[in-house]
């Protein structure tokens, strides 16, 4: 993976510069190495490493012990060097239609502590208002584990929309209650500290990658099924993010020319069959005392064959969506995730089924269909990853 300095106007680094800021740098992007991995990682000497390590070591800002957090495995244990608490925190803020949720972490990689909130309301007509408890919940969480807001170097934070490469949203009409809304400066304005604003579903992305299923992955989709359907891309490591910053809005692929007209404007998009407000909109016509998606998927796993029916029906179709996108960048992996992913024994099936009809052969032989391990924890975690990342997108 490619070290990516922060940008100078973050507060990360403040007074490092030099060989101090490259191991330190080193040790933010990749988490805790070996001397021999920051040697490959920063391109100084060894004698160089040992040096700047003592440095850093006698600010009190990294430490070394023996450990397997080494990366490149094997051997007997060992020294590992790890950058501490005192180098500050990342936050990780996902802002669902119905749920908040925060993660911090130290910049070693280690997840210090979540929460989630429900909301009352639909984030979608209430932007300023979940803004608010957003922030509030970051310092909730910041309360919990002992740190302040003058501890955190960045905050990655991510909403049910396409973000354009200049921060916006990138197609209105999806989150029409956002649309002369600046996330990002709205966030750093409440809290202080620079924000980082990315799509849900390339934070789910790049979470699954550092911790969860996509881990270690070339070419990694990550697929998050909820009220909507998204999709995240990491090449290399890299999230891809496309040339306006909204690539892998895999909902509104259109799989019926003659379909219905689509919030997105255009006619038969996948998500108006197979995403969740499509699927409880359809099974309340059956069962109209439904309240949420979380019911229609108890239902089903509890052996309803009506909804179990729906979500394969969904699974389908969401293959077929994504032959294009297997068919172009023949992934590795897709890993899937969201609210639906609690009904991923039903769905992974069909999907396979439905990419085995539509794409490639060899393509699908070569592409593993895996639910996320991480659940709804996806997007706030890779929230934090896109702090320690030091980039915004790519
Ligand atoms: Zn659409």
């Amino acid at each position: 993976m490619t070290v990516v300095p922060l940008p100078a106007t973050q507060l990360w680094g403040t007074g490092l510069a030099g060989n101090p800021r490259r191991v330190a740098d080193a040790l933010r992007t990749l988490g805790p190495c070996t001397r021999a991995e920051l040697v490959a990682a920063t391109g100084l000497s060894r004698p160089t490493v040992t040096a700047t390590v003592a440095e850093l070591s006698s600010a009190g800002l990294v430490t070394e012990g023996v450990g397997n957090g080494g990366r490149l495995g094997g051997g007997r244990p060992a020294s590992v060097v790890r950058l501490t608490r005192s180098a500050g925190l990342a936050v990780g803020v996902d802002i669902g239609r119905r749920h908040v949720r925060v993660a911090i972490a130290e910049l070693s990689h280690q997840i210090l502590a979540e929460q989630e909130v429900r909301l009352v309301e639909d984030a979608d007509d209430n932007p300023k208002p979940v803004l608010d408890l957003a922030a509030d919940l970051v310092g909730r969480v910041l309360h919990e584990v002992c740190a302040a807001g003058t501890d955190v170097v960045g905050i990655g934070l991510g909403i049910p929309a396409p973000i354009t490469l200049a921060g916006r949203i990138g197609s209105p009409m999806l989150l029409p209650g956002w649309e002369h809304l600046a996330p990002a400066a709205e966030f750093a304005d409440r809290l202080g500290v620079p924000v980082l604003l990315n799509n849900d579903a390339n934070l789910g992305a790049l979470g699954e990658y550092r911790w969860g299923a996509g881990r270690g992955c070339p070419v990694l989709v990550y697929v998050k099924l909820a009220t909507g359907i998204g999709a995240g891309i990491v090449l290399d490591g890299r999230l891809f993010v496309g040339s306006a910053g909204t690539a892998g809005e895999l909902g509104h692929v259109t799989i019926d020319a003659r379909g219905p007209v689509c919030r997105c404007g255009n006619r038969g998009c996948v998500e108006l069959s197979a995403g969740g407000r499509a699927l409880l909109e359809q099974a309340r016509l059956t069962y109209p005392e439904l309240a949420d998606v979380s019911d229609l998927i108890r239902m089903a796993n509890a052996g309803d064959p009506g909804c179990r029916r729906l979500l394969s029906d969904a699974g389908a179709l969401i293959g077929i969506a994504l032959s294009g996108l297997v068919n172009l960048i023949n992934p590795d992996r897709i890993v899937v995730g969201g609210e639906l992913g609690g009904a991923t024994d039903l769905m992974l099936e069909p999907m396979r089924r439905g990419l085995a009809e539509s794409a490639m052969p060899a393509a699908v032989t070569a592409v593993q269909v895996t639910r996320g391990e991480l659940a709804d924890r996806a997007c706030a975690l890779g929230g934090v990853a896109v702090v320690l990342r030091g980039a915004p997108t790519r």
